[in-house]
């Protein structure tokens, strides 16, 4: 791939650099809130910032802001780091703002005596009305001009347990005027009588995510400070709360902000994906159609695919969507290179060589890789009584069809060259046998095999020798480019058909598959062989069809 030119976010960089910032103190982090699994749009900024420290060789810190104990767990910390680290990246410090709670707790206290906070003992629906609107005023809550040393007495009660969730909060006095609704006095603590995966019952307040996140920056001295677009307007409040601590030292992190992944057909938000792991609309969050990270490790999607993805899409500042085929092309191209074939028959019909002997077998030999003899050969079982693919015979041929018909000849891939005499149906109707004679004298790789030009080359596994097995086919999981975008609810897109089990047939090699073994099953795409899969009970997973099949 034509290397590309640096991204804006590393112009920026360069440009700091270039005017005097000592690179030495660049400085990177990834701030998930561990209250669900990571999903595709995590990607985007993993890749961004992991990849900013290993371009400018700068730490890059993992930071679970955790100031949100109702809705996170430890499963999610866990699961974060493992899909990192399965990406390929390694953190320098693993660090959560709730090590900074005393911190955090103390600038607070510190707020309340520089008259820069207060304790508000409305109602959360009062304070929302006085907030006003971005085209009308805040009101002045009557607390406001409350002393210093009641605020501090109310917060420290707070602090102590003594007050019930809901009874007061700590409040920035910024400007309730400000035409950024940020910044009209947003609340810094609220009670909470709910137990944190790390803390515990240690506290009884805890800092609201706006106080936490641009102060845990400070504290870390990250040099450059990475978001969403949507956090623009949270610069200004940011930067009052440094102003508001000063004097501070060292580095004033420099927050910049890019456009998030939008990719089509697909959800990118914590919350919806957890709903639909609740409702059960789909196997939990592992499910390989889910956008989370582990859905697609399980899907079969490799980190590099990922990786390479990422770096296609690009970073700006431009909000997009992305056409999943984006995605979809970058798996193909990493896993055509690093995949070995199988042969599967996905919907099979009998083949019978009517002049083959019933009792004789013998070897046919394929490549592991087409375009890489050194990855070898493998051996497969040729015999009388094959599985073929219903596509590929056609009682009466359409235009252009160059495979099984009766009178037509095709090449059993790797084996002989065969002519269609006659097939059976059910009595439905259904094809069930073909029946075909072989041209001894054609098999591939021996002296005679190109003596007969055919158009059409099928593939087959033995009936006797192949296995018999299952395979999850998937389509997108949502009906709709844009999840919800006409509709009341993301969830009236969902395709309710988007997943099928199929039994099928694989060539008896596949016998030794071990979960997570991937290969392309020629013809029919790339397949991952599932967590569960058992000797018993071969279960494979497609990962993504050979070419773009959608619509
Ligand atoms: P969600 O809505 O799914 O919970 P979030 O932004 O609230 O997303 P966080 O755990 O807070 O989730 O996100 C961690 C980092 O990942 C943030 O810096 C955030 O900007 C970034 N991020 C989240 N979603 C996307 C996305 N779709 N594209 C790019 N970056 C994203
Ligand atoms: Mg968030």
């Amino acid at each position: 791939m034509k290397k590309k030119g640096p991204n804006f976010i590393e112009q920026i960089i360069d440009g700091d650099i270039a005017r005097g910032f000592e690179k030495k103190n660049l400085r990177f982090r990834f701030p998930p809130e561990p209250n669900g699994y990571l999903h595709i749009g995590h990607l985007k900024a993993i890749c961004l910032n992991f990849n900013l420290g290993e371009k400018y060789n700068s730490p890059v810190n993992l930071r679970f802001d955790d100031t949100n104990p109702e809705k996170e767990a430890k499963e999610y910390v866990d699961a974060i780091k493992h899909d990192i680290n399965w990406l390929g990246f390694t953190w320098d410090k693993e660090s959560y703002a709730s090590d900074y709670f005393d911190q955090l707790h103390g600038w607070a206290t510190d707020l309340i005596k520089k008259d820069l906070a207060y304790i508000d003992s409305q109602t959360s629906e009062e304070m929302a009305i006085q907030k006003g609107t971005p085209t009308k005023q805040g009101e002045l809550s009557p607390f406001r001009n409350r002393k210093k040393e009641e605020s501090l007495k109310i917060f420290k009660e707070m602090f102590d347990g003594e007050h019930n969730q809901g009874e007061h909060v700590l409040r920035a006095k910024i400007d309730m005027a400000s035409p950024n609704m940020l910044m009209r006095d947003p609340v810094l603590y609220r009670v909470m009588n709910v137990d944190h995966h790390r803390t515990k019952g240690d506290w009884k307040v805890y800092p609201m995510y706006d106080w936490t996140h641009g102060e845990s920056d400070y504290i870390e001295q990250i040099s450059h400070s990475l978001c969403t677009l949507e956090f623009e307007p949270h610069r200004e409040l940011y930067d009052w709360f440094l102003d508001a601590i000063s004097p501070i030292k060292g580095i004033r992190p420099k927050q910049r902000e890019f456009s998030r992944l939008n990719l089509s057909y697909t959800i990118t938000s914590k919350r919806k994906l957890a709903e639909l792991v609740e409702a059960k609309l789909v196997d939990g969050w592992d499910d390989p159609r889910m956008p989370t990270l582990v859905g697609a490790k399980r899907r079969g999607y490799t980190p590099e695919g990922l990786r390479l993805f990422t770096d296609r899409i690009g970073v700006s500042k431009a909000d997009s969507w992305i056409d999943y085929s984006t995605l979809e092309e970058s798996m193909r191209e990493v896993l055509n290179h690093n995949c070995d074939r199988r042969v599967a028959v996905l919907d099979p019909i009998k083949l019978i060589i009517s002049n083959y002997p019933k009792d004789r077998e013998e070897d046919c030999y394929a490549p592991n890789h087409p375009q890489d003899s050194e990855r070898g050969k493998r051996k497969l079982k040729l015999a009388r009584e094959l599985w073929i693919e219903r596509g590929d015979f056609m009682e009466e041929p359409i235009k252009k069809y160059f495979r099984l018909f009766p009178g037509n000849q095709v090449r059993l891939r790797y084996g002989y060259v065969v002519k269609c005499l006659s097939f059976e149906k059910d009595v439905e109707g259904n094809i069930t046998t073909v029946f075909c004679e072989y041209l001894p004298d054609t098999k591939s790789g021996t002296p005679g095999a190109d003596s007969i030009k055919v158009k059409g080359n099928i593939h087959w596994v033995s009936v006797k020798h192949g296995i018999k097995a299952s395979v999850n086919l998937y389509d997108r999981l949502f009906k709709a480019e844009h999840p919800g975008k006409d509709k009341e609810s993301y969830l009236d897109d969902i395709n309710h058909e988007s997943k099928k089990n199929i039994p099928v047939i694989l060539e008896e090699n596949c016998i030794e598959a071990l979960p997570m073994d991937q290969f392309q099953f020629e013809r029919h795409g790339y397949f991952i062989c599932d967590t569960n899969s058992t000797k018993k009970s071969i279960l494979f997973n497609r990962t993504v069809t050979l070419r773009d099949t959608w619509k």
